[in-house]
């Protein structure tokens, strides 16, 4: 007998808590009854370890499967690299495993407590998207659980436009049981080079000169910087560096934060003054030098919870992606909005990608994203909208994995494979049994709610 139990749940974010019953199955057949159950109370969504920012996640007075404890290593093939898994595993299970035997997922993103059903849901792009393309690119087939209780393998040669739907599918066709995934070379240890970038044109050279030939690029822009150090920061690239001679240092054990941070604890001069910090932390002649490649991967996952920084009221995240060719304008664009309002976040990232993903909702296209934090405050939903219509007019998009706030009609008019997306659920799932919060609010299958 399934045991649920009523609680809260929110996205990383933590803006929009809802009220779910929640099940955790520990074996496959739990899961099964579990779903059979969830009937009884409307509608179901899985969950993964909660790290999307938004509403992803979450479903109002609906019914969560929770996929963490179906978190087994099922087969391992050495001479394909080919890794049978349940979608509980995380991508610091794999690295513990895998990372002895040179081994390690092949698209990573920047948290390695996503689990692999979640990095599947939102087909997750890491900083080697430029070569790699994103997640679903690495997995051969799943196994998933469909509205009718039945179980389908999906591969491209089987059930194709599940499979397809399934990938940036945000949960919304089914459980995923199982799933193959193709493993990738790699060292423990990375070589990074960090240069100071003055301005954003700056950054934009140094992406066009090394974003197809370096495995690994990011940049930490300064959002609150103006004027003439408009998108100043640093730029990252990284090679593995197998020959590096230091011991493999085993994971990072995170600090804990175990309470909320007051709201003035990040104001807009001490975020200017930490952001300062962190730019000159790297010379002006920049430097190189040899990292763990954890600490490289998953930097923010040295402080756990550290979304508690935001105070209860949480945060947004924001991230879009615009294509190269008004890539350079709507980012400028964007920094000064974010910059005019001083809407105090964090260093914010900016990284190119390298095309479009498999899945039909899949996020990526060849051009910049840009991802930052902004705090829960005043202001913040007239921010977020103003960067949605610049991402929207540059010809960009939204990511789901991360979105909280974004409108039924931006997203209708950026994801182009959306009816796609919508005639594979009427078809496996005309009674709508899978939804959630972000579901309803994008409209997707019926009017937002
Ligand atoms: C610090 C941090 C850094 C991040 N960096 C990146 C990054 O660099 N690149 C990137 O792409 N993303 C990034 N993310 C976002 C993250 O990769 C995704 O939100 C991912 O989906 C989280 O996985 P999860 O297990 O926590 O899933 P959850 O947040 O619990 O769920 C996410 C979605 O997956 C679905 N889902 C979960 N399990 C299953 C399953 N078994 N079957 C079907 N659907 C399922 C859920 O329904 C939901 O729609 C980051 C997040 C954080 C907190």
């Amino acid at each position: 007998m399934t045991r649920w139990k009523s609680d809260r749940f929110a996205g990383w974010g933590r803006t929009a808590p809802a009220l779910a019953r929640a099940a955790r199955p520990e074996r496959q057949a739990e899961l099964d009854a579990a779903f059979a159950s969830a009937r009884e109370f409307g509608a179901t969504l899985p969950r993964g370890n909660g790290r999307s920012y938004g509403d992803a996640a979450q479903v109002t007075d609906g019914a969560l499967i929770l996929g963490t404890r179906l978190d087994r290593f099922i087969s391992f093939d050495a001479t394909t690299n080919l890794l049978v898994a349940e979608p509980g595993v995380t991508f610091g299970d794999i690295l513990t495993a895998f990372l002895p035997r040179g081994l390690a997922a092949p698209v990573s993103p920047g948290t390695m407590y996503a689990t692999l059903g979640g990095a599947l849901a939102a087909d997750a792009h890491g900083k080697n998207h430029d070569r790699a393309g994103s997640f679903g690119a690495h997995v051969e087939w799943i196994d998933l659980l469909i509205a009718n209780g039945e179980t389908l393998r999906c591969s491209r040669d089987q059930n194709a436009d599940l499979f397809r739907a399934t990938i940036g599918g945000m949960g919304l066709t089914g459980f995923v049981r199982r799933l193959a995934l193709r493993l990738a070379s790699a060292s423990p240890f990375v070589r990074v080079k960090e240069s100071r970038i003055d301005d954003l044109d700056e950054f934009f050279e140094e992406f066009a000169a090394s974003r197809d030939s370096a495995t690994f690029t990011v940049g930490w822009v300064d959002a609150l910087a103006k004027g003439g150090r408009l998108g100043r920061g640093i730029f990252e690239t990284a090679e593995y560096a197998p020959d590096a001679a230091q011991r493999p240092p085993g994971l990072r054990a995170p600090k804990p934060i175990p309470f909320d941070l007051p709201g003035f604890a990040l104001s807009a001069p001490i975020v200017r003054g930490f952001n300062e910090l962190y730019w000159r932390r790297v010379p002006e002649a920049g430097r190189d030098g040899i990292r763990a490649l954890d600490r490289f991967l998953y930097p923010l996952d040295s402080l756990a919870d550290w979304n508690r920084l935001y105070g209860k009221r949480g945060f947004h995240q924001f991230q879009a992606v615009v294509p190269d060719g008004t890539a350079r304008d709507a980012v400028r664009d964007m920094l000064e909005k974010i910059a005019a309002t001083g809407n105090a976040s964090f260093l914010a990232v900016l990284k190119t990608l390298g095309g479009e993903g498999h899945g039909l909702l899949s996020f990526p296209m060849r051009g910049v994203t840009l991802a930052l934090d902004i705090p829960n405050v005043a202001g913040a939903d007239e921010l977020l909208s103003s960067l949605e219509f610049v991402a929207r007019d540059a010809g960009g998009r939204i990511y789901l994995a991360k979105d909280s706030h974004q409108s039924a009609a931006t997203f209708r008019a950026t994801y182009p494979r959306l009816a796609e997306f919508e005639s594979v659920l009427a078809e496996f799932d005309p009674e709508k049994r899978f939804e959630s919060d972000l579901s309803r609010r994008l409209g997707i299958r019926g009017r937002p709610a």
